[in-house]
């Protein structure tokens, strides 16, 4: 009988195929282009290189990008006539043919726990929530921010995923939720050094799986901690991810922010269930994910969320079997009491029971902390956010 000879590709390039295939999927929902109907082009959500790049178009010298650039992004103008470094001739000019936006506060509501949440509609009328969660005790907040409008993955839990994925949102409208909340607490210019900042961290947790709109979230994100914009410190950028392996590799070795992986079971069957994307990725495949992310020290650990679901997956045996999980990976691991929505199927796990899991957790010296829900009055603590935004069928199929 002929032997066969079996030919393997190594596995750096059938992670790599598998990169490629992603974002090649994921191309098909990016947003339509950043420009007005009268042809005037969005600044905001551009590269260094790009925005020079638009003002060579129009016979500027690099220099002016980095004006231009600490105006959008240090002093957060959005009127080019507030630029007092530039001659009012060119003032003119840009605003000719360019514009500096913000998506428009649809809606904004402010929990009694004074967490705000904003409902943003960007130019096609798409709408995503991205909520402020302030610090109680001290003068700081984070940012939760949609990459998308709906999202693909229909985790069970998730009241976002009760939402057909309508499209990717661009750098421009991800990188403008956070400048359109800063807007609203009159955090301008960025805060710099020492001085206390009220929108102090992103997280990036809010609608939709921000790798699987990998460019435009790098970009946004590269965008936000250039040191003569934004500056906000990869230290304090949380990407969260439900286990997109592939993606995971490149958004460490590219952006190096903290990664928050939303576990929620430590069985296959279970979390096959629970997140459904686990039936490409399963668990061990992520976990050996999270051990190879490079920004992952002691100094700054990685997350590990799991949702407390009453009956479900809060056993002692369930916490004994997630130590076990993830032994040896400098990472905490944050209790979410699930927080109900309309119709959802699941109820929030008892106080005792989630202390129970807590505990076994810490003696295994991993800190464990219950995240106490915010905003759930008005629909904006963990997996409550979702917008009646739908995909147009007749523009996808075209
Ligand atoms: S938990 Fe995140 S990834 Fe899962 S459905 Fe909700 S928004 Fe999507």
């Amino acid at each position: 009988m002929p032997t066969i000879a079996l030919t393997q590709a190594p596995v750096q390039d059938l992670t790599e195929a598998e990169r490629v295939r992603i974002m090649a999927k994921t191309a098909r929902f990016n947003p339509p282009p950043a420009r007005l109907a009268d042809g005037r082009r969005e600044l905001i959500g551009l590269s260094r290189a790009e925005l020079a790049a638009e003002l060579a178009a129009i016979g500027e010298k690099p220099f002016r990008a980095k004006q231009v650039w600490h105006w959008m992004y240090h002093q957060g103008a959005t009127d080019f006539a507030r630029m007092s470094s530039i001659a009012r001739p060119l003032q003119q000019t840009l605003a000719e043919n360019f514009v500096i936006g913000r998506p428009e506060a649809a809606v904004v509501q402010t929990s009694i726990d004074e967490t705000r949440k904003f409902l943003f509609r960007f130019r096609d009328g798409q709408e995503a929530e991205t909520v402020y969660i302030p610090d109680r005790q001290e003068d700081r907040g984070a940012v939760c921010i949609s990459s998308q409008v709906g999202c693909t993955l229909s985790c069970r839990f998730c009241h976002t995923g009760t939402q057909t994925l309508v499209r990717n949102l661009g750098a421009a409208e991800i990188v403008g939720q956070f400048m359109a909340a800063r807007d609203s607490y009159g955090e301008w210019p960025s805060p710099r050094g020492e001085t206390p900042r009220l929108l102090s961290t992103i997280v990036l947790m809010g609608m939709g799986e921000p790798l699987y709109n990998y460019e435009n979230v790098a970009k946004a994100m590269t965008i936000v901690m250039d040191n003569e914009g934004i500056a906000l410190s990869r230290r304090r950028i949380t990407l969260s991810t439900s286990g997109v392996v592939p993606m995971m590799d490149r958004a460490g070795a590219e952006l190096g922010v903290n990664l928050a992986v939303s576990l929620h079971a430590v069985r296959d069957d279970l979390r096959d269930e629970l997140v459904p994307l686990n039936r490409k990725y399963p668990i061990a495949e992520v976990i050996a994910a999270c051990r190879r992310y490079p920004a992952a020290s002691n100094a700054r650990r990685m997350t590990f969320e799991y949702v407390m679901l009453k009956g479900v997956n809060d056993s002692t045996a369930d916490a004994h079997e997630l130590v076990r999980l993830i032994a040896g990976i400098p990472a905490k691991v944050n209790l979410i009491p699930f927080n109900p929505w309309p119709g959802s199927a699941y109820e929030t796990s008892s106080g005792a029971a989630i202390d129970r899991f807590a505990n076994i957790i810490m003696d295994a010296g991993f800190s464990s902390p219950v995240r106490s829900p915010r905003g759930r009055d008005i629909l904006a603590a963990c997996g409550q956010l979702r917008t009646e935004s739908q995909p147009d069928k007749a523009a996808r199929a075209s």
